[in-house]
């Protein structure tokens, strides 16, 4: 297995023909991957370039983490479909790569007649949908399923499939196993230009040229922008800001299933959501915002939250905070995704993945390679991708410092680093000597959870450091 993963002061081809590729993906988040692990079954030269240091640093990073049904989605749209198809393929993964998954259910709770008026007519979408499971529930039931739920619910549609993942190890599984089959990864490579050089391609990046003669736009939050390079004017990029508030480990035992509200025109609305890690998120905002890089939280973010929060779910209040994020939604001005192939052109835009982009990301994989070949590119016969096997970052697994079998081989899975999170030597080793290994300290935590604890990396903060600086090439 040869693995060509190139940074920032390297060069990205010798420039000889055969340093061509046949094609090229821009962007590394949980789409970019998921359609480069997808084009490794073939015999293909595949490049995928993104301008970050490392793989799923945009708004892959930074969502809800659900592994959604689909139940609610517009049933006509290409997103219904691809989410439908999408979680099943995700789901079968998790559980042979180790990605973390909880399927914890969830309901959709009515607060006023209005809302209550409106479940049949979801039940009914979600049928329309080819989802069967979903079940009306009275108040009664409902309090008896969510004690601590504030007063006032009138009851709720559960979805007992919906369920939690790891968002961090789902693009970084996908890009391992591309990888290891032979996809080259060039990280800190920006594409700015993209110019036609006649049956080919002629990216003109941050770290040289690169030539290419298929391209994949998976530039998330600035598809436009690269789709602009084709002359093309089909769609603009604004993000739709989420900002979402992290409770201590605490607060876990308060709520059992994803608690929806009921969507309205203005969107899916705030949930409390339990997470793999242990900890209970609540959010998002939804904010149409016109700066692309604005992650940041704001008070009234914040403030808006919590008024939202307490009526859900009261005594969340009285818990810790453990962090605030934010991600960037690329909205384009049309309720689904804007996928879109030019067979002239050899090239396909995936824009518009918003906010199911982590469910989805197989499905999307398997249909960009098709549409890829409706353009013309020989696929050939598919050959099996190379197993991955990811360490368990999620608390429903065990994790390394509660196995005896693992430190009785190795005293460093006993030697714990981040208290917090229990997060041992041995795992932030292997993270540092991984096949990708992180790109910054950042990095590192979404590959080993040490520093998002409760402190917040104030205890163990200097010892990872120390740890990523020295393992640093
Ligand atoms: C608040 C919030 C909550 C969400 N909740 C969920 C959820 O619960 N479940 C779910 O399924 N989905 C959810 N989503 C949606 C999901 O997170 C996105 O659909 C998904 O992350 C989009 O992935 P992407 O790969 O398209 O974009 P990104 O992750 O942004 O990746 C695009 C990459 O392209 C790179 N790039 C951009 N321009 C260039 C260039 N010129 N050259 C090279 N590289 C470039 C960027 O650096 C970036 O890494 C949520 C989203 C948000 C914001």
């Amino acid at each position: 297995m040869t693995v060509t993963i190139t940074r920032a002061g390297e060069p990205i081809g010798s420039g000889a023909a055969d340093d061509d590729y046949d094609v090229t993906v821009v962007g590394a988040g949980v789409v970019g991957t998921a359609i480069a692990r997808e084009l490794a079954r073939y015999r293909l030269r595949t490049a995928l370039v993104e301008a970050s240091h490392d793989i799923g640093n945009g708004t892959s990073k930074a969502n809800t983490a659900i592994l959604h049904t689909g139940f609610d989605a517009d049933p006509d749209s290409l997103e219904a479909r691809l989410v439908r198809e999408g979680r099943h393929l995700l789901a079968a993964y998790a559980a042979e790569s180790g990605i973390p998954v909880e399927r914890v259910g969830a309901l959709l709770i009515a607060w006023d007649e209005e809302q209550l008026a409106l479940l049949p007519k979801l039940l009914a979408k979600a049928e329309r949908n080819g989802y069967h499971a979903a079940r009306m529930l009275g108040a009664g039931e409902l309090a008896a399923r969510e004690p601590h739920l504030g007063p006032g619910a009138l009851g709720a549609l559960e979805i007992p499939d919906e369920s939690i993942i790891c968002p961090w190890s789902t693009p970084l599984a996908y890009a391992t196993q591309a990888v290891r089959a032979g996809v080259h990864l060039h990280l800190d490579c920006r594409v700015r230009h993209i110019a036609d050089a006649g049956g080919s391609h002629l990216l003109t990046t941050s770290r040289g040229p690169l030539r290419t003669r298929y391209l994949v736009n998976a530039a998330g939050l600035h598809a436009d922008e690269i789709d602009r390079h084709f002359g093309h004017d089909g769609f603009t990029v604004t993000p739709r800001r989420g900002q979402l508030i992290v409770f201590d480990k605490l607060a876990r035992e308060l709520v059992g299933h994803i608690l929806l509200p009921v969507p309205t025109a203005a969107g899916k609305g705030v949930l409390v959501a339990p997470t793999v890690f242990g900890n209970v998120l609540l959010g998002p905002t939804s904010e149409e915002i016109d700066d692309k890089s604005a992650t940041d939280s704001t008070a009234d973010g914040i403030d808006f939250l919590r008024e939202k929060g307490r009526r859900i779910l009261p005594a969340l209040l009285d818990e810790e905070i453990t962090a605030v994020y934010a991600g960037l939604r690329a909205a384009t001005g049309r309720e689904d995704y804007r996928i879109q192939e030019y067979p002239a052109l050899r090239y396909v835009a995936v824009g518009g993945i918003r906010s199911t982009g982590l469910t989805a990301s197989m499905a999307i994989g398997a249909h960009v390679t098709g549409l890829l070949a409706g353009t013309g590119l020989e696929l050939g016969a598919p050959r099996a991708l190379p197993p991955v096997d990811l360490p368990n970052v999620g608390e429903a697994f065990p994790r390394p410092y509660r196995r005896a079998d693992l430190i009785a081989e190795d005293p460093a899975y006993g030697t714990l680093v981040c208290h917090c999170e229990q997060v041992t030597l041995g795992e932030i080793r292997d993270a540092l000597h991984s096949t990708i290994p992180p790109g910054s300290p950042d990095g590192l935590r979404r590959r080993t959870r040490a520093g998002s604890g409760r402190c917040q990396g104030f205890t163990c903060g200097a010892a990872v450091r120390a740890l990523y600086e020295e393992a640093r090439p």
